[in-house]
């Protein structure tokens, strides 16, 4: 579904987005996957050494546009374009509003809202001198219900969606669709960072009876990046079993 386009994967080391990664390879594209640290990279190129001629690997600071605007061009410069954009990497929080400190939320901030804008303003330049391309974000169902603790998540996540809808139409006339997928619970590291009785509680009532896996959501974001996607922008799309918090 991907042949010949090349794509760019943040937070492409493990959990969902490492299996964006393994889909898009699977499906003929050529893969730049990002990560917070080099080892990192390299432990997830190492699980990819069967694709080793159409992946590679890169460690920007996300929240840095000189840093993500070379790193962008070095993946161009290799696969000689760049189609696709997943905005992938984020953190979770926990915390409670009376314990949260400024460097707390600004944390979270940085990477699932600033790093987003960093990235696609990046990708989105290129892709306008190449006449097109699709930029897909990783929101969450905490984007549309909100959660009741670690509100700097919930929060970013809403604003990634405002993102998605007001740069779908900024960038339309440019040829560039921007899309979210907002998983559910999706068995991941995440999970297991979240409290015990919040992910038991969410999975109880999840009416597809069960937590989501990551190739659920690259499923998506597959579909999303793809032409039979051609007319789809400025869409959330709920990956999450109907899921509600
Ligand atoms: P994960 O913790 O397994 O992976 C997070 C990825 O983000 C890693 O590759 C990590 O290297 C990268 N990352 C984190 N901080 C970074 C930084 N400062 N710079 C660069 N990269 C950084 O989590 P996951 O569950 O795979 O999460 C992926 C996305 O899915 C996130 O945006 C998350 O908010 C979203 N999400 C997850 C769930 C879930 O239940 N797992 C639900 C809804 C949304």
């Amino acid at each position: 579904m991907l042949k010949g386009k090349t794509a760019i994967v943040t937070g492409g080391t493990r959990g969902i987005g490492f299996s964006i990664v393994k889909t898009y390879l699977d499906n003929g594209a050529n893969v730049a996957l990002l990560g917070s640290r080099k080892e990192s990279v390299d432990k997830a190129l190492d699980k990819l050494s069967e694709y080793k001629d159409r992946v590679m690997g890169l460690w920007p600071n996300l929240t840095d546009p000189e840093e993500v605007k070379t790193a962008f061009e070095e993946v161009r410069d290799r696969f000689g374009r760049i189609d696709i954009l997943a905005n992938n990497a984020g953190i979770s929080s926990k915390t409670s509003i009376y314990d949260f400190t400024l460097d707390e939320f600004e944390k979270v901030m940085d990477i699932n809202v600033t790093a987003v804008f960093v990235c696609t303003q990046a990708a989105a330049r290129i892709m306008k001198e190449q006449g097109g391309g699709v930029i897909i974000c990783t929101s969450s169902m905490v984007g549309e219900y909100g959660q009741p603790s670690g509100c700097a998540y919930p929060a970013s996540k809403f604003a990634v969606n405002g993102l998605v809808k007001s740069l779908s139409r900024e960038l339309a006339k440019d040829g560039i669709r921007v899309n979210a997928v907002a998983p559910g619970v999706t068995r991941t590291d995440m999970l297991a960072n979240l409290p015990k009785e919040m992910v038991d509680r969410v999975s109880a009532g999840i009416p597809l009876g069960r937590v989501g896996e990551p190739e659920d959501i690259a499923n998506a974001y597959l579909f999303l990046a793809s032409d039979m996607a051609s007319y789809i922008t400025g869409l959330v799309v709920k990956v999450d079993g109907a899921a509600r918090t």
